[in-house]
């Protein structure tokens, strides 16, 4: 599945507020947005034009995207499959999109963002169930085992990383076994459990006109 590969603070100030897509950097005088919160681009130096009802709908959705890094044909085949579970549609939503497999090695803290947590499973460093899975996109369930592979453990360039485990908070709904290198999903997350700052409903009005 493609990704998009271009500037992340771009992406920042293109939605006008912090998306965490870096990992030290955004906490440190050196984030871009911190220093220049304006739209990117020529015209972008001057007053934001007046965000008309449709606008505000769609840099709702465009936020979410970019949070999670997901393109935008795989975003709305999220959507559909959101609006087919029972439930409310938009916090149907964010479950999926927190279901996928980076996002979850991500929230463990394998990994400083969620970029990097891809990146870690496509080259297949991490098992799911004892079995190696290279697909950032998969849909982890409850109960499911997510493990650091041993071959990567056991390498010099995870030292650092092995280290870091546990220095972020886990959310509830995860459960991090540090010795072990691995985490346990003890249940999906209802909407107070996901700390994304996104008015979901937006997105599901967004779709639905
Ligand atoms: Fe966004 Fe982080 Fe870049 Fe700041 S440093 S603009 S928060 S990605």
């Amino acid at each position: 599945m493609a990704r998009y590969t271009g500037p992340v603070c771009r992406l920042c100030r293109r939605e006008g507020v912090k998306l965490f897509l870096k990992t030290d950097r955004c906490f440190t005088g050196k984030c871009s947005f911190d220093r220049r919160p304006t739209p990117p681009g020529q015209h972008g130096q001057g007053r934001r034009s007046k965000q008309t009802d449709y606008g505000l709908h769609l840099r709702e959705k465009q936020k979410t995207r970019r949070i999670y890094g997901v393109l935008e044909g795989q975003f709305r085949g999220y959507f559909v499959e959101a609006k087919r579970r029972k439930g409310v549609t938009g916090e149907q939503l964010l479950r999926i999109l927190e279901s996928r497999l980076d996002n979850i090695v991500f929230r463990l803290g394998f990994a400083g963002n969620r970029i990097e947590a891809r990146q870690l499973v496509r080259h297949g460093h991490f098992l799911v169930n004892n079995r190696r899975v290279d697909i950032p996109s998969f849909q982890c369930k409850a109960g499911d085992v997510i493990a650091l592979a041993s071959k990567s453990r056991d390498s010099l360039k995870f030292k650092s990383l092995i280290d870091n485990l546990g220095l972020r908070p886990v959310p509830a709904w995860l459960q991090l076994d540090q010795e072990g290198c691995k985490g346990t999903v003890l249940h999906l997350p209802a909407r107070d459990e996901i700390d994304v700052q996104v008015a979901e409903h937006l997105i599901v009005e967004l779709y639905s006109r």
